[in-house]
């Protein structure tokens, strides 16, 4: 498998694709290992993640430097990435002891009612390229603390994260059979597929997810999905710090250029406020300067897929020839790596593609409207499910709007944004099941129901 840089074009490194063969050789030695963790204590295995965790920051630079030569994402946001798996981690370690701990829930004459939690065994993590270090986190950390073993297959878009994380893990103490890395692309994930493991937990594409489900569909073991998102945001007419919302909502559509599930993909705001808030879009975008990721002097960086260029400009030239105008960027930056503009449409509709399908790149369309009923119809015409976000001065307007709208995550006066503490559940074609949270501990064990008459 070749492992290009997306920003020059050139050539990082050639690795070999794990074969058939070696895959179940993986699951084999995988069952054996989750024997023994399993019955390791809860402080033993906290004390392996929390040297993982250390490591993380230790190699910070070494880590920083290949996945922004590998995905094209800025330095610095790398940096945050890195951050950002610190910081869910710890939340894992303060929470999975007593989420784990047998819970006696009842005690009623003679009889004593308690929940325990069992891990899964063994389980697969497909995992996606744009947050390689983030989205690994939200299962291979919580299902190894809950006592699983993890088949883990990196994108094939980040590759040399995926097998920095693997040995950091073993240098941790994490043992080698428990945490294997499946390297390669969609041919390693079908064999994954094919295995009798005991759970799959997925984050990329509805396409690919919803394959995922179909095939294992008749194993009945437990599944995760965290899948794309075509976000809305909505602002209302009492904002009146028209120029910070705009840079809010900016960076919310192009962080990572765009390349987030829950980046702002709609943008809908209310008539009275919406000439002057366009304005300060447009200076907030133009803004942005693309280039060299490894450069600091740039916000944005390449995009990770060549491929997405294409359907970028096939989603511009759908809206414009449907009647939108482009307010900023509109085109690729040429040049030998994958830069795209940071592009704004207005005068969209949702007769238009890029009102649709998502983007996942650096293009926003913003949308005029009359009134909350509208915006609230325009947010729920979708196939998807993942956040929303509306900005208001009066927080009991933004609630209620909210509340209406079909979202795993509600945002006021924010987007773009994951906290460990708070569930990450898309709704419709946005996923299933929710990792983060207790709940994304629990999503790693099956509950036992004890019954004892003493
Ligand atoms: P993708 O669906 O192309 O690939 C995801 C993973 O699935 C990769 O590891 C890939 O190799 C593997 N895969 C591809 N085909 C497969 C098959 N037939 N069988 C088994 N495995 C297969 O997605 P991507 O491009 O890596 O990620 C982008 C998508 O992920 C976007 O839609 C984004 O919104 C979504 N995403 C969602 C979340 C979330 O938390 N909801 C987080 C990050 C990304």
């Amino acid at each position: 498998m070749k492992i290009l840089n997306p920003a020059t074009g050139t050539l990082l490194r050639e690795i070999p694709e794990t074969s058939a063969p070696d895959i179940k050789a993986k699951l084999d030695r995988a069952v054996l290992a989750q024997s023994a963790w399993k019955k390791t204590t809860m402080e033993d295995r906290l004390k392996c993640i929390k040297n993982f965790h250390d490591l993380l920051e230790k190699e910070r630079e070494t880590l920083a430097r290949d996945l922004t030569l590998e995905v094209g994402k800025p330095i610095q946001e790398s940096n945050n990435e890195l951050s950002g798996a610190r910081n869910r981690i710890r939340f894992f370690l303060e929470q999975s002891q007593t989420t784990l701990a047998p819970n006696p829930v009842r005690t009623d004459g003679g009889m004593q009612e308690i929940i325990t939690h069992d891990p899964l065994g063994v389980i697969a993590n497909i995992s996606a390229w744009n947050y390689p270090y983030l989205v690994g986190v939200n299962v291979f950390i919580p299902a190894l603390l809950a006592g699983n073993a993890v088949l883990y297959k990196p994108s094939e878009f980040a590759t040399l994260t995926g097998l920095h994380i693997e040995r950091l893990l073993h240098e941790s103490g994490v043992p080698k059979d428990l945490f294997t890395a499946v390297i390669g692309g969609a041919q390693a994930g079908e064999e994954l597929l094919k295995l009798p493991l005991h759970g799959y937990f997925f984050t990329g594409s509805y396409k690919t997810g919803r394959l995922i489900a179909e095939k294992v569909a008749g194993k009945l073991v437990p599944i995760g999905l965290e899948l794309g998102g075509k976000d809305p945001l909505y602002v209302t007419d009492e904002v009146s710090e028209l120029k910070k919302t705009a840079n809010a909502v900016v960076e919310g559509c192009f962080y990572n250029n765009g390349q987030s599930c829950c980046a702002v993909e709609r943008v809908y705001v209310h008539a009275r406020v919406y000439d002057e808030f366009i304005r300060h879009f447009k200076d907030e975008t133009l803004a942005l300067r693309a280039g060299d990721p490894t450069d600091r002097s740039f916000q944005q960086g390449s995009l990770t897929r060549p491929s997405q260029i294409s359907f970028l400009e096939a989603q511009i030239e759908d809206a414009v020839k449907k009647g939108a105008k482009i307010l900023a960027g509109g085109k690729r930056i040429p040049g030998p790596g994958a830069f795209f503009e940071p592009t704004a449409l207005i005068d969209v509709n949702h007769s238009m593609n890029v009102m649709r399908e998502e983007s996942f790149g650096p293009i926003i369309g913003i949308m005029r409207v009359k009134d909350d009923e509208e915006a609230i119809g325009l947010m729920n015409d979708t196939d998807y499910g993942l956040t929303a976000a509306v900005y208001s001065t009066n927080m009991e307007r933004a609630k209620s709007i909210l509340a209406r709208v079909d979202s795993g995550t509600a945002y006021v006066n924010c987007c773009d944004r994951v906290s460990p503490y708070l569930p990450w559940a898309g709704r419709k074609n946005s996923g299933l099941g929710a990792t983060l949270s207790t709940l994304g501990i629990l999503a790693f064990t099956k509950p036992r129901g004890w019954h004892l008459r003493g």
